[in-house]
C-alpha cells in the first residue's frame, strides 16, 4: 500500500470508532465460535492500526495488542482469499517472528480479511494453533461466514456513528475524532482549526416551506460544506441545523479562507420547487488551537463565540 492509501485506510479504520474500546459480547461470541469450529486454542478479531495490531476480541491469547510487524493478520488482510499458514516455522515471512519463536508459539494460522464496504482492509478474523495442521474447505467456508458476521457488526457500529439525514458524524463520535485530532496536533506541534457553521433563520425556512423541504435544504447544506473539505477533515452535526468541522494542519488564516468558500457554496444553493425556489445562508465561526487546549470543547467554545459574533454582525458571514 502507498503512503496515501495507508493514510486513507487508517482514517477509515478510525471512523469505526473501535480501537481501544472495551470488550463486547458480539465479538467474543465470534472468536469462541472460531475456536470451537476449527478446534484451535486461539482466535482473534484483529484490527491493524498504524503501528500495532489491536484485538477487538481474542480467545486464548491474553494480549491486547502486538507490534504491527509481528502481525500475521496484517498480511492476511491484504489478500482476497483466506491466508493459510500450515507451519509458521517453515514460512520465511514468519519463521523468525517473536510470536512464533516464543509465546504463544504460533504454528498454524488461518485469517480471513475484514474489509469495509468499499474494499478497504481493516484487519482479519483469525484462528491459530500451536501445532502445524491443515484446514478443510468446509472449515474455511464457516470462517468466511463468521468473518461476514464480524463485518456486519462493524458496519452497524459505523452506521450508528452517523446522522441518518445528512451523513455527518453524530456529536459523540465526532468528539472522539476531534479529540484524536487535538491530541495529534498538540503532540506534533501542528496547527488545527475548527469551524462552527449554523444555518441562518432556518426556522423561517421550515415555517414557509415545511419541515420536509427544510430537511432537503439541510442535506444540500451539508453537501455544500463537504464539497470544500479534504479527506482528513471531520464533519459533525451538533444541533439541528448546526455543524462543526475540525481541520487538521490548518491555522486560523487557512480556516477563514475555507470558511469563506463554504459560506459562498451554501449561499449558492437553490432548491427548485413547483412554486419557486429555496435558498439558504449560513454563519460561520472560526478558531484555532491554543497551547492550553486540552479537550476539543476548548476549541469548539471559541469557534462558537465567533459564530455568535457572525450572527450578531448580520448573518451570512464568517467571524473569528
Ligand atoms: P439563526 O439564524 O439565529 O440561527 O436562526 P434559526 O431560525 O436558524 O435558529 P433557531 O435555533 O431559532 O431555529 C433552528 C431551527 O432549525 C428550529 C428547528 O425547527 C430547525 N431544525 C432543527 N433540526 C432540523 C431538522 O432536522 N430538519 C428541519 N427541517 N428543521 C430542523
Ligand atoms: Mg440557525
Ligand atoms: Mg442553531
Amino acid at each position: 500500500m502507498g503512503t496515501d492509501e495507508e493514510a486513507l485506510r487508517l482514517r477509515k479504520l478510525q471512523q469505526y470508532n473501535l480501537l481501544d474500546t472495551p470488550r463486547e459480547d458480539a465479538f467474543d461470541r465470534i472468536t469462541r465460535l472460531v475456536t470451537a469450529v476449527l478446534n484451535v486454542p486461539i482466535a482473534a478479531v484483529t484490527l491493524v492500526d498504524r503501528d500495532r495490531q489491536w484485538f477487538k476480541s481474542e480467545y486464548g491469547l491474553n494480549l491486547a495488542e502486538t507490534p504491527r510487524e509481528q502481525s500475521f493478520c496484517a498480511h492476511a488482510m491484504l489478500g482476497q482469499e483466506p491466508m493459510v499458514v500450515r507451519d509458521a516455522v517453515l514460512d520465511p515471512r514468519f519463521a523468525s517472528n517473536p510470536l512464533v519463536r516464543g509465546r504463544p508459539d504460533i504454528r498454524f494460522y488461518v485469517g480471513v480479511p475484514l474489509r469495509a464496504a468499499d474494499g478497504t482492509p481493516l484487519g482479519a478474523l483469525c484462528g491459530i494453533d500451536t501445532r502445524p495442521r491443515d484446514i478443510e474447505q468446509r472449515e474455511l467456508d464457516i470462517l468466511g461466514d463468521l468473518a461476514n458476521l464480524t463485518m456486519e457488526q462493524l458496519e452497524l457500529r459505523l452506521l450508528a456513528t452517523r446522522d441518518g439525514l445528512t451523513g455527518a458524524l453524530r456529536r459523540i463520535p465526532f468528539l472522539a475524532c476531534a479529540g484524536r485530532d487535538l491530541a495529534l496536533a498538540q503532540g506534533q506541534g501542528n496547527p488545527l482549526a475548527c469551524l462552527m457553521i449554523d444555518a441562518d433563520n432556518f426556522k423561517t425556512i421550515n415555517d414557509e416551506w415545511g419541515h420536509a423541504i427544510g430537511d432537503e435544504v439541510l442535506v444540500r447544506l451539508v453537501a455544500a460544506i463537504r464539497s470544500e473539505l479534504r479527506p482528513a477533515d471531520t464533519l459533525g452535526r451538533f444541533g439541528g441545523e448546526e455543524f462543526c468541522v475540525f481541520l487538521p494542519d490548518t491555522g486560523l488564516a487557512g480556516a477563514l479562507q475555507l470558511a469563506e468558500r463554504v459560506r459562498r457554496a451554501v449561499a449558492a444553493i437553490r432548491l427548485p420547487l413547483a412554486d419557486g425556489e429555496v435558498g439558504v445562508t449560513a454563519s460561520i465561526g472560526a478558531a484555532e488551537i491554543e497551547p492550553a487546549d486540552t479537550t476539543p470543547g476548548d476549541l469548539i467554545q471559541r469557534a462558537d463565540a465567533a459564530l455568535y459574533d457572525a450572527k450578531n454582525l448580520g448573518r451570512n458571514r464568517v467571524a473569528a
